[in-house]
């Protein structure tokens, strides 16, 4: 994992900009799931929206797309690493 790792929380991650240039801090427990991201994008046009009570991926900006990307990769690894552990007796 190079362009993104688990902060203090398991729900939240920081996530390089498209060109790598920014490092933004997305928490996906924010807004009851739906997830918050510091960048811009999401703070002036997208935030808003959410706060009037819309909901949706069209409401996610890349970032938290990548942040719940890596929270799927980090749940199936967990999921086949407690499925091929030896049962222990
Ligand atoms: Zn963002």
């Amino acid at each position: 994992m190079n362009h993104a790792n688990n902060d203090d929380h398991l729900l939240v991650f920081v996530v390089k900009s498209r060109r790598g240039k920014a490092d933004y801090r997305v928490d996906l427990s924010d807004w009851n799931g739906h997830g918050a991201c510091d960048c811009p994008h999401f703070l002036c046009k997208l935030q808003p929206k959410i706060r009037n009570g819309d909901r949706g991926r069209h409401l996610m900006c890349y970032h938290i797309k990548e942040a719940r990307d890596l929270l799927a990769d980090n749940v199936i690894a967990k999921i086949i690493e407690s499925e091929t552990e030896e049962p222990q007796f």
